[in-house]
């Protein structure tokens, strides 16, 4: 299969708090020629080096995944880089003027819909090799697992299962195409379970978290808001194990199997492939 590289026809210019941080940044998604990757050039660090999609920073803070090169950080990438996954977004630089990505209304559909905007561009050469998996691997950490086997495209099977909270239960398949994510997973906010949300604000984080842009979940039900859909925990689950993986900045083809995975375990996942995987 002939994967073209893809970028943005023109800059996207997004403003908005950062989930965690509650600090607003500018960003600015600039097109790139084949083979630059995805980078991101801190604007407020003059003279800082670029971080590239793989620098991933492996003692990142809980709850997002991180990307790190020298001084140079920058926070809660996972669901930009869900969008630019599902975009086949492979190269771009993203100018900030801050640490963390604004979280827009808690999903990637902000994302999706700029980009689209914008407009996506076709190299006129270079081709983008998948990464394929020759045999099954294992990531288990604690009681979450995350694997991969071949398949050919990608399909992931996500099951969550927060004791005596319904609505954080069970699992969804889902097989990647363009209009599928865009359709079953983009909309799917970022959520937490109700005692995990008080502890993680507590803990000084979640501070531009808010229930418009973080589904509550309470037993059976969502704080103050209307889902998107009846499962939309799991759905975001998948958003997130898409933009965690996507560090690798290139198509995965693999049956992704997870079970109660959050951004560490993908992110080990995303480590073990990286090391075999050509630059
Ligand atoms: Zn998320």
């Amino acid at each position: 299969m002939i994967v073209l590289a893809k970028t943005v026809h023109t800059s996207i210019d997004l403003t908005g708090a950062g989930l965690h941080s509650g600090q607003t940044v500018h960003l600015r998604i600039h097109p790139e020629r084949e083979g630059h990757g995805i980078r991101f050039i801190r604007t407020d660090l003059p003279g800082s080096r670029a971080i590239h999609s793989r620098d991933v920073d492996r003692n990142c803070p809980p709850f997002r995944t991180a990307l790190k090169n020298g001084s140079a950080e920058v926070h809660t990438i996972e669901h930009l880089f869900s969008a630019l996954a599902a975009l086949s977004i492979t190269d771009c630089t993203i100018e900030i003027d801050g640490a963390e990505i604004p979280g827009m209304d808690g999903s990637a559909l902000n994302f999706v819909k700029a980009i689209q905007h914008a407009g996506i561009e076709s190299g006129a050469s270079q081709t983008v090799v998948p990464i394929t998996i020759r045999e099954r691997i294992l990531i288990q950490d604690g009681p979450a697992s995350v694997e991969a086997l071949p398949h050919d495209g990608l399909k992931i099977s996500y099951t969550l299962d927060y004791p005596g909270h319904p609505l954080a239960q069970g699992t969804y398949d889902f097989t990647f195409s363009e209009a599928a994510y865009i359709r079953d997973i983009a909309p799917a906010r970022t959520f937490a379970i109700r005692p995990e949300a008080e502890k993680m604000l507590a803990a000084g984080f979640g501070k531009g978290a808010n229930t418009q842009n973080t589904v509550i979940v309470d037993g059976n039900t969502a704080i103050d808001t209307q889902l998107r859909f009846p499962n939309e925990p799991v759905r975001h689950k998948i958003l997130d194990l898409i933009g965690d993986l996507y560090v690798l900045g290139r198509p995965l083809h693999a049956h992704v199997i997870a079970r109660f995975s959050g951004h560490r375990t993908n992110r080990l996942l995303a480590l073990n492939l990286m090391e075999n995987m050509p630059s």
